[in-house]
């Protein structure tokens, strides 16, 4: 893969098309597995689910009420009261010319009626019931299959399992369904100054973020991880990881050693046993982001400073991922307009992902202010931020007041 192409700093990719490239360079991963509906949420569907039953599956009141003929209403007579209809006990007779049947919600339509007369609007004497009411045919009654037609498709391949899903895939007696496997992610962080949080701190060693937040991430966005630990600057340890990576998983994230220091041996390594897509994307923070493919296997190559490695998966890695399950990626990430509260700094030259507060103020606007100090080693900024301040790549500085793209923190960051 090219590593020329450009934009308006030499060399650094346009974020736009990293994303695009990434996305076109990906594939579903192969297998499937059966699970039963509940452990399904937040899964991606393997196949095409359509409904055996139709929803409802009879018609039923949507009241509890009286159920009648709507013409017998005309005589403005008494009805007689012939039985009952409970939800899973249903009443197995006629409604006649001049007769009705007590009904209750989800209840099956007895035959021969055909409007349901909410009990609020009915005067009960012993056997017969008058209406107080006006009523109007075909009152309060839920259709067969007016959700759902027997036979119609419930979802799509590819879609992601909500709960909605689930309740719907469920009322459809689905019991079981089919999606696919989970994508193994190898995951390593590189670095001798890292240390295992919980662990003594010599001088100079800081604790390793990076990998602690990626697999919460990961496993919020239901991946399997092979957690290859801390590795340390060495190109030997980096070779065997990188090696061992490709062969046990479906895809690679590292953090650190993909910038131009003399301990950044990822990159060095990957140039020679893959193939790097391109290390420098025109965003900020994040520049340093390696794309590429480690014998077949595709690597994502997060710099170290731990916001940098944060927004870059977020941005780049996550949308990637999505395609390795299969998800439908809707194009982008979600996007509103607010206006912004303070001015910010900005040179033309790479897409700012700056961290933001937003909220409705007292007038209804839809406002934003950035979280203060925007370096991108100061992890209480994105802590504190529920979303980013997107300035476009060939943007200066904005003005106070000015309105600004913003992207709520979803997950699997928010
Ligand atoms: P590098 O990309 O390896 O040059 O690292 C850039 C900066 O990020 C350095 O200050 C590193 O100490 C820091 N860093 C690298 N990896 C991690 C990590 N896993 N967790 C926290 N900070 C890191
Ligand atoms: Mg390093």
């Amino acid at each position: 893969m090219p590593t020329t192409d450009c934009c308006s700093q030499p060399g650094l990719m346009p974020i736009e098309n990293a994303r695009e490239k990434l996305l076109q360079a990906l594939s579903p991963v192969h297998g499937t597995e059966t699970l039963p509906l509940v452990q399904a949420a937040g899964r991606v569907l393997a196949e095409e689910v359509s409904s055996s039953v139709n929803l409802p599956p009879c018609d039923n009141s949507a009241m509890d009420g009286y159920a009648l003929r709507f013409e017998d209403l005309a005589s403005g007579l008494p009805l007689e009261l012939i039985g009952k209809s409970f939800a899973g006990a249903p009443f197995d007779g006629v409604v006649n010319p001049g007769t009705c049947v007590r009904i209750m919600t989800g209840a099956a339509l007895p035959a021969g009626a055909d409007t349901v007369v909410m009990q609020e609007n009915v005067a009960a004497q012993d056997e017969s019931i008058r209406i107080t009411c006006e009523v109007r045919p075909g009152d309060h009654i839920r259709r067969c299959g007016e959700d759902v037609p027997e036979g119609s498709i419930l979802l799509k391949a590819g879609a992601r399992i909500s709960v909605a899903h689930i309740a719907l895939l469920a009322a459809a007696g689905a019991g079981t369904v089919t999606v696919l496997r989970k994508p193994v992610i190898a995951l390593f962080s590189t670095g001798d100054e890292l240390r295992q949080p919980g662990e003594a701190l010599a001088k100079g060693d800081i604790y390793d973020s990076n990998r602690i937040a990626l697999l919460a991430a990961l496993a919020q966005m239901d991946l399997q991880v092979l957690d290859l630990g801390i590795l340390p600057d060495s190109k030997q340890a980096i070779t065997d990881a990188l090696r061992r990576a490709a062969q046990e998983a479906d895809a690679i994230i590292t953090s650190g050693g993909v910038s131009v220091g003399e301990a950044d041996y990822t990159r060095e390594v990957l140039e020679e046993l893959g193939d790097i897509g391109f290390w420098k994307v025109a965003m900020k923070p994040g520049k340093p982001f390696a794309f590429g493919f480690l014998q077949g296997t595709p690597f994502f190559g997060l710099p170290g400073n731990p916001v940098s490695a944060l927004v870059t998966f977020y941005q780049l890695a996550v949308p990637a991922l999505h395609v390795m399950q299969g998800d439908q990626w809707n194009g982008g990430p979600h996007t509103l307009q607010a206006k912004l509260l303070q001015p910010l700094k900005k040179k033309p030259g790479r897409t700012d992902f700056q961290r933001g507060v937003y909220h409705t103020d007292d007038n209804g606007v839809l406002v934003v202010e950035p979280v203060g100090t925007q370096g991108s080693h100061i992890l209480t900024g994105l802590a504190t931020a529920n979303c980013f301040i997107v300035l476009a790549q060939e943007s200066g500085s904005v003005e106070a007041g000015e309105q600004v793209v913003i992207e709520p923190l979803g997950v699997p960051l928010g």
